[in-house]
C-alpha cells in the first residue's frame, strides 16, 4: 500500500469579477510509497501548494481520488488527516502561547491521551527544551519554524509533508532542518516535501517528481532524474 495514492487528480479554483477560473492541477497520479523521502520539485506557480492543500484538506478538490495511509479523504477524512502532520510554508507564531503549550493544545486537537503526549522529546529533539516556556513571540524565526515542525508531530503521524520547508531560510538552519527530516525519515516516517530548489531535492530524497502547470511532467528515482536533466 502507498503511503500517499492519487488519480486524477484536478483542481479548478473559481474565477472572479477580475480573474478567469484557473486550472491549477491538471490530472495528477501519483504514487509515493511508505518509508520514502519524496519530493515535489516545481517552479513557483506549478501546483504543488495546492496538491499539498488538498492532502492537508484545506482545499477541495475539483475531481479525483486521493488516500493517505489507505485512508480515502472523502470517506474518511478524519482518519486520513490523522494519518498526516503537515508543516506549512508560512510561520504561523501563536502569539499567546509557550512552545509547550502550543504543542499541548495540538495535542488535544488530535485528541491524543495525555500519556501518549511527547511535547519535551520534541522540545528537545528540535533543539527548544530552552525555550519551552517563553512566549512563542520572543522566538527568533527559526525557532518558529522549529516549533512548527514539532507541532506537525504531536500525534506521530506517519506521514510528514513539508511546504517549501527552507524558504528564506538562513544556511544554518537550513542544515539542522535537513538534518532532522532525515533523522525522521531513517526512523521510518514517510516524507513529502515541496521545494523549488533542485539542490535541496537532490540532497534530500530519494525520489523526485517534477511538476510544472498542474502536471507531474517526471517521476523518478534521484540518480536517474538527475542523469537526464
Ligand atoms: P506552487 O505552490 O507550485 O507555487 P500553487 O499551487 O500555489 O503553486 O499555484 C498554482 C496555480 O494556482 C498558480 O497559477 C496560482 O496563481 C493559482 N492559485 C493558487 N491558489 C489560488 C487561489 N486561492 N485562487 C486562485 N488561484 C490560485
Ligand atoms: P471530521 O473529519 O470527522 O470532521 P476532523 O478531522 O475535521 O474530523 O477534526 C474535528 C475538528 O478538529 C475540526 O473542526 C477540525 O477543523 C479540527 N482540527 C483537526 N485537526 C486540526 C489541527 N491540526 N489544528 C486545528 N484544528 C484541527
Amino acid at each position: 500500500d502507498s503511503a500517499i495514492r492519487i488519480r486524477g487528480l484536478t483542481k479548478t479554483y473559481a474565477g472572479s469579477k477580475k480573474a478567469p477560473p484557473k486550472e491549477a492541477l491538471k490530472g495528477i497520479d501519483l504514487d509515493i510509497p511508505r518509508g520514502t523521502m519524496f519530493g515535489l520539485l516545481g517552479p513557483n506557480g506549478a501546483g504543488k501548494s495546492t496538491l499539498i492543500n488538498i492532502l492537508a484538506g484545506v482545499v477541495k478538490k475539483t475531481s479525483g481520488e486521493v488516500s493517505i495511509w489507505g485512508r480515502d479523504i472523502d470517506t474518511r477524512p478524519r482518519d486520513a488527516r490523522a494519518a498526516l502532520g503537515v508543516v506549512p510554508q508560512e510561520i504561523v507564531a501563536d502569539v499567546f502561547f509557550t512552545p509547550r503549550e502550543s504543542l499541548e493544545v495540538q495535542a488535544g486537537f488530535y485528541g491524543v491521551p495525555a500519556d501518549e503526549r511527547r511535547s519535551d522529546a520534541l522540545l528537545a529533539a528540535l533543539g527548544l527544551s530552552d525555550k519551552a516556556n517563553a512566549y512563542v513571540r520572543a522566538l527568533s524565526g527559526g525557532m518558529k519554524r522549529r516549533l512548527m515542525v514539532a507541532k506537525a508531530l504531536v500525534h506521530a503521524p506517519p506521514v510528514l509533508i513539508l511546504d517549501e520547508p527552507t524558504a528564506g531560510v538562513d544556511v544554518e538552519l537550513r542544515r539542522q532542518l535537513w538534518e532532522y527530516v532525515r533523522r525522521l525519515n531513517a526512523e521510518g516516517v514517510t516524507i513529502l516535501l515541496t521545494t523549488h530548489y533542485l539542490e535541496e531535492a537532490q540532497e534530500l530524497c530519494d525520489t523526485i517528481a517534477i511538476v510544472n502547470r498542474g502536471q507531474v511532467v517526471a517521476c523518478e528515482p534521484t540518480p536517474q532524474l538527475l542523469r537526464r536533466l
